[in-house]
């Protein structure tokens, strides 16, 4: 039935790979390396198992450009300084090479500065065997019992593969052992120390689900990209030693399905991982040796591991691979560390070695632009040209983003504080390319063969040689039940015994019954054909339908698959904008600070401007009484000094009216004197009548001018009994001031103008006078005197005393006290002037009888002011 099968199943293509639209994003994976014994600071921390934090280190301000001081980055898983390389390898590197074995493509890079652990992580070191080593270990305990025999499966030059016949296979495996060149075969070699343990056996590990029915073939190939230029790391060449041949540089081409490939590159093929292992190693000392010839940096390089699974169904006999070459599929595993990803000015280089730094960023940089287009175009739906032609990194990889096969990525960081500004260059690399998403590899087709022939075939061959050998020995009793229970359902067969020769009958029967039996038998293999046939045509009916259950559960899984991946893109999509809202609320907080701030500052500044409103307010209201109140002061003070002037001009008036009569009575005087020597008898002729109404001319008497004093003859009043009487002579011009500076006189009678009458009465006249002192106060005097009778009957007052009344400022009181005693240094007129008998017997008013007007006070004081 199996080989009835051979060839009869229709062949299924390989779907197209347009017709995949299922995409996985970048898997972007962080490693952080411990700190090195140097550093002390350690500016990153690992917050989750997919998260981390770094922290600007002192002394410099990360926030400068208003960034926040901290800053989170998340991936799809970190690695801490604790992360062993096993367990690193479980979760990036193992679902690569399970993929690998499942006929899908995968590139895994490693990313980051110098010193961040590219390498570490990559290749690794004895006892700490890195993610390329442990795939290869992965890969050969897999595959390890299926693999072809070598040389079955051989590259041809165009990134595809051929099998080859036996023969031929043979024949170039007869060559290489006879080349001595070659690397020896496994079981002689000895292992580079170097390399020697970079795994533990306890640390093996193999996939699941490997195909049994396909025979397998690893090919590796190594190559270094410095300065844009490929250079195969496993190439052959005669080594001389006088003129050492320069490395030649590879070329990119693409080949009939449009993958791109290094033309010519070595292509090894290794059976197991220690032979894998050198193949590698002796890549790495060619690498080293030609930067050490040619002064380079390894750090400036990037290195690209290149293994390839070719894998082609067994025939049906699960004996050889099918010697088709469309039935051989083949996968491949990239491996690569990358150049670090530090800026030029970092590498301290000059001159050609800076170009070359130069170039070497500029394959990185073309990396990260590729990677922005891409998730531009996928996020926008644009369909912007991704420069992958701009170097050659990207455009080896251009697969993977534009068709495809998984993308891994390992960012590796170092925490030390030198590195902060690099390590945040590569973070936001690292996240956008998280966003880019790579279609998903398809499923490897159904060859069409049944499954599980290399084992069955094997089981029917082992069976079939027994049986063999068991041929020509079995007897009755071992016969297999079915055999005897169909011999048993026949009728059994006549006695046949020969009586005699002549015996007819038994003969015949036996032949009649042989006949009938031969008939039977013709009848069963009839039945037993035609059940066999239909028994066939069912089971094939019943694989078309498993093949078309298959196909359908093939395509359920496909759209789960697709689901699955919405849903995971989805949550992906709620995860960023968490992380961006968290980020604005954050932000919406410090400026909701800010303005509080802000406005508290506002609300002060405006209460300070309204107290110093109101205080310039009150300022100017208390400027303005008291500008009113000057004014009053100023029209008061003015009024009383208007009222003061014309005083005093009256005053000075009636002074000189006065004066001017004192001159006149004197001229009349002393006619009469005259006149009197010439006619004596005239002068009792006067009658005294006439004193009421006297015409001023009669009234005159002699004038107290200091040539004639008073006439002393003249008899003094008497005194009466009761004391003496006062005529107490207060002018109307006077300023009432109540009863301060007021004399006091009991009995006295008062007159505002002294008159003949009253001084008739009296013997003692008082005036009060008031004038303003040079202090500007007012100050009254009182003018007192004796009242005599004249001889012609009128009445004459000679002055014998003034009294000067004050009133004084109790501050500058002290002072002008001070300087009453003493002679007023501006030479005011002395009190004491007026007390002095001279001056007090110099003044006398003669009051003419009937006269109206008072007597006038003579200043003489003032004209006998001394002068200092
Ligand atoms: P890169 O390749 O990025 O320049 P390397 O891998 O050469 O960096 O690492 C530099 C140094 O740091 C090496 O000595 C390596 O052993 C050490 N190193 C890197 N990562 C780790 C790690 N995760 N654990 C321990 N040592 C590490
Ligand atoms: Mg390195």
């Amino acid at each position: 039935m199996i080989r009835q099968a051979k060839g009869k199943t229709p062949r299924r293509h390989p779907p197209k790979k347009t017709s995949n639209n299922q995409k996985d994003p970048v898997g972007v994976y962080c490693r952080v390396r411990p700190l090195g014994a140097d550093d002390d600071e350690c500016c990153i921390e690992v917050i989750s198992n997919t998260t981390i934090q770094l922290h600007a280190p002192d002394g410099l301000k990360a926030n400068r450009n208003g960034e926040f001081k901290e800053t989170q980055y998340s991936f799809k898983k970190v690695f801490g300084i604790k992360t062993t390389q096993r367990e690193l390898f479980e979760d990036v590197a193992k679902p690569l090479v399970e993929d690998l074995i499942h006929c899908k493509n995968g590139l895994l890079f490693t990313y980051g500065v110098t010193g961040s652990g590219k390498t570490h992580t990559m290749t690794g070191s004895p006892g700490q065997g890195g993610l390329l080593p442990r795939s290869l270990d992965m890969i050969f305990n897999s595959i390890g019992p299926y693999q072809a025999k070598r040389y079955v499966f051989k590259p041809d030059d165009k990134n595809g593969m051929e099998v080859q016949n036996q023969v031929d296979a043979l024949l170039d495996r007869q060559k290489r052992d006879s080349q001595s060149t070659v690397p020896k075969t496994p079981t002689t070699r000895r292992i580079d120390p170097e390399f020697a343990d970079m795994i533990s056996p306890e640390d093996a590990c193999r996939a699941d689900g490997v195909d049994e029915d396909s025979s397998y073939s690893v090919f590796v190939s190594y190559i270094e990209i410095y300065n844009n230029y490929i250079y195969d790391l496993l190439e052959e060449t005669p080594f001389d030693p006088i003129k050492p041949k320069p490395p030649q540089s590879k070329i990119l081409r693409e080949d009939q399905n449009h993958n791109m490939y290094v033309a010519g590159c070595t292509e090894v093929e290794v059976k197991s991982t220690e032979e894998a292992f050198e193949v590698f190693w002796r890549g790495q000392k060619k690498r080293r040796i030609a930067n050490t010839q040619l002064n380079r940096e390894s750090s400036r390089s990037h290195s690209v591991f290149i293994v390839k699974l070719a894998q082609a169904p067994l025939d049906a006999d699960g004996d050889n691979v099918l010697q088709d070459k469309n039935q051989v599929n083949v996968s491949q595993l990239c491996l690569v560390d990358l150049a670090g990803s530090e800026r030029t000015s970092r590498t301290r280089a000059e001159g050609s070695r800076l170009r070359e730094a130069g170039n070497i960023n500029q394959s990185l940089m073309t990396l990260r632009t590729c990677i922005e287009v891409l998730r531009e175009n996928q996020m926008c739906g644009t369909n912007k040209m991704v420069p992958y032609r701009d170097s050659k990194v990207t455009h080896l990889f251009k697969n993977y983003f534009d068709g495809e096969g998984k993308v891994r990525m390992v960012v590796c960081v170092n925490p030390k504080a030198d590195d902060y500004e690099e390590t945040l260059l590569v973070m936001r690399f690292a996240e956008m390319t998280q966003e880019v998403e790579v279609a998903r590899p398809v499923d490897r087709p159904i060859c069409g063969f049944t499954a599980g022939r290399r084992q069955k075939n094997q089981a029917f061959k082992d069976e079939l040689t027994r049986r063999l050998e068991e041929r020509g020995g079995p007897v009755d009793g071992e016969f297999p039940t079915v055999l005897n229970q169909l011999l048993q359902s026949f009728p059994p067969l006549p006695p046949c015994e020969v009586s005699g020769p002549n015996d007819d009958v038994t003969l015949p029967r036996l032949i009649e019954a042989l006949e009938k039996r031969h008939r039977v038998r013709q009848m069963m293999i009839e039945e037993y054909n035609k059940t066999a046939d239909m028994l066939k045509s069912v089971l094939q009916e019943q694989d078309g339908n498993i093949l078309s259950k298959e196909n359908f559960i093939h395509e359920q899984r496909g759209k789960l698959g697709e689901k699955d991946k919405m849903i995971q893109n989805q949550k992906n999509e709620i995860d960023r904008l968490e992380k961006k809202s968290k980020m604005l609320e954050y932000k919406i907080d410090i400026l909701q600070k800010t303005t509080n701030i802000y406005e508290e500052d506002k609300r002060s500044l405006q209460h300070e401007l309204e107290s110093r409103e109101q205080r310039l307010q009150r300022e100017m209201s208390e400027k303005r009484r008291m500008e009113s109140r000057m004014q009053g002061i100023v029209t008061d003070a003015k009024l009383k000094w208007e009222k003061e002037c014309e005083r005093r001009v009256n005053a000075k008036q009636l002074e000189m009216q006065n004066k001017l009569w004192v001159k006149d009575e004197k001229l009349k005087q002393l006619k009469a004197i005259v006149t009197e020597g010439k006619t004596e008898n005239r002068q009792p002729q006067r009658p005294s009548r006439e004193k009421d109404k006297a015409p001023p001319k009669r009234s005159a008497s002699p004038s107290p001018v200091p040539t004639a004093p008073p006439v002393r003859p003249l008899h003094r009043r008497s005194h009466s009994a009761g004391g003496e009487r006062w005529v107490d002579h207060k002018p109307t011009s006077n300023v009432d001031l109540d009863t301060v500076l007021q004399p006091n006189i009991p009995n006295a009678i008062k007159v505002n103008a002294p008159n003949e009458k009253a001084l008739s009465k009296c013997d003692k006249y008082v005036l009060t006078h008031q004038e303003v002192a040079s202090d500007g106060e007012i100050q009254t005097k009182l003018i007192k005197g004796e009242v005599f009778k004249t001889r012609g009957g009128g009445q004459a007052v000679q002055f014998t005393d003034i009294e000067t009344l004050r009133q004084e400022n109790p501050v500058v009181a002290s002072s002008r006290k001070r300087r009453s005693s003493e002679s007023g240094p501006d030479g005011g007129p002395m009190e004491g002037d007026w007390t002095d008998v001279e001056t007090r017997c110099s003044v006398a008013v003669e009051m003419r009888a009937g006269s109206n007007l008072g007597p006038g006070y003579q200043h003489h004081g003032y004209t006998k002011r001394r002068k200092p």
